[in-house]
């Protein structure tokens, strides 16, 4: 059997009439796997008898050509002719071409519209058609899969699904190999912390995913879902760090990704004012801060803080300390700089919702600045999405949709989502 896909085969028509009233002609590359032929490449040639009856490719363009294959580990399938006014059915010049039993010939046939075509093989000198299959491509499927299609016909740049940037060393010596294998030995590094293997072959995809759930790497999400969720080192690695951002960027994946919403939703999370992240470019962004209690009975009113905040945010007034929590970034600066521990650090997240860094810049608003509890801060998550999947219209960003309707509906229903759930 000789597998095509559709694209070639509109390819290979498309040819055939620009060559017509001449004979087209061309090579196959491609695999062959438990028999089955599948190919890969075509290859056009110049027909160099430019006859309307029969073709002859030159050796030197065939010797080129075998080249390219071997290039790409392909190896020779067989090959293609037009015949521009008859049926696709081999003639007896067709018959004495056909001596290579391990060859597919395949013959488009102008002469009907739309072009028809048959492929035949030949053993112990007696020609047969043999079987060809044309498998169809649905590119929205494999997008929405993390699959998404090159400018070049059949190959696919395969997104892959890292949460928080991280990646084991396994999975890398996994992504080694599946470039050079399958790939044309690149990848790329995408702006969200994301991998994606270029060159893929459709015709290598199942082999490809196989390949890489061995090394526990998972394809990514594309379309109108939660995408990969994004963090900075946080709280274990960096001493900036006021929450663990690792640890939350795989909770929020394994209850997320990968849901359906009306757009893509981006969930990105930052460990500290820094910022490193940029949480509000995200539909939501998680901001690690730092909130500063101080404690009266240590301060000494040197009025260091006040100095060393970012913000103003610090007023010392008669040996009184207050700190605007309105102004107040979350830093901890204050917190690390007093030299008496005369503020207590409790922290916490903040949460930036509707942010996008598209075609159209958003930055995301503020609206809840402080939050201590993980699992409150959870059941908001939830409670965005259900109100992203109930005000927003299919293909409408989520700052679109806050635009439409108000961000004081969303915190309404916040609102209300907290006292469904018990708070206050
Ligand atoms: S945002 Fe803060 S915690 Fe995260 S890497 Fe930057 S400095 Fe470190
Ligand atoms: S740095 Fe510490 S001791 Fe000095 S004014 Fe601020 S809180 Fe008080
Ligand atoms: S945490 Fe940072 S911004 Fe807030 S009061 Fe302290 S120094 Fe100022």
């Amino acid at each position: 059997m000789l597998v095509f896909f559709e694209f070639q085969i509109e390819k290979i028509v498309k040819f055939c009439r620009e060559q017509y009233p001449i004979e087209a002609c061309g090579l196959l590359g491609g695999k062959i796997e438990n028999g089955v032929k599948i190919v890969k490449s075509v290859y056009f040639a110049r027909n160099i008898a430019q006859s309307e009856s029969r073709f002859d490719i030159e050796a030197k363009e065939q010797y080129e050509i075998i080249k390219k294959m071997r290039a790409k580990n392909e190896v020779l399938l067989g090959n293609f002719h037009s015949h521009p006014k008859t049926p696709a059915r081999p003639s007896a010049e067709d018959r004495e071409l056909m001596l290579d039993p391990n060859l597919v010939y395949v013959i488009f046939s102008l002469k009907d519209n739309p072009p028809t075509f048959k492929g035949f093989k030949v053993s112990r000198g007696e020609v047969s058609e043999e079987e060809i299959t044309v498998k169809k491509v649905d590119y929205k499927t494999l997008k929405s899969g993390g699959i998404m299609r090159q400018t070049e016909d059949g190959y696919f740049a395969v997104r892959l699904k890292i949460t928080g940037g991280n990646l084991s060393i396994e999975q890398l010596k996994g992504l080694e190999e599946v470039a050079s294998r399958y790939g044309n030995g690149t990848l790329h590094l995408t702006a969200r912390q994301g991998v994606e293997i270029p060159y893929i072959h459709i015709a290598d995809l199942e082999e490809v995913i196989e390949k890489l759930k061995s090394y526990g790497l998972e394809l990514g999400a594309c379309g109108p879902r939660v995408r990969t969720v994004t963090a900075c080192q946080g709280r274990s690695i960096c001493p900036n760090g006021c929450i663990e951002t690792q640890e939350l960027a795989r909770e929020i994946a394994a209850r997320y990704y990968g849901q359906t919403l009306p757009h893509k939703f981006k969930f990105g999370i930052t460990g500290c004012a820094n910022n490193c992240l940029k949480a509000e470019e995200n539909d939501l962004g998680i901001k690690g801060v730092c909130r500063p209690l101080w404690l009266k009975d240590n301060c000494t009113a040197c009025g260091l803080c006040t100095k060393i905040c970012p913000v103003n945010a610090i007023t010392l007034n008669q040996q009184e300390i207050s700190v605007d929590y309105e102004v107040c970034i979350g830093c901890g600066d204050c917190v690390k700089a007093c030299p008496f521990e005369a503020y207590k650090g409790e922290y916490g997240y903040s949460l930036s919702f509707g942010g996008s860094f598209g075609r159209k810049i958003n930055i995301g608003k503020k609206l809840i600045p402080f939050i201590s509890s993980k699992e409150k801060m959870f059941t908001i998550f939830d409670k965005t999405l259900e109100f992203y999947r109930k005000e927003g219209k299919t293909g409408e960003r989520f700052y679109k949709t806050l635009e439409r309707v108000g961000f004081a509906k969303l915190e309404q229903y916040l609102r209300e989502g907290e006292r469904e759930n018990g708070g206050n």
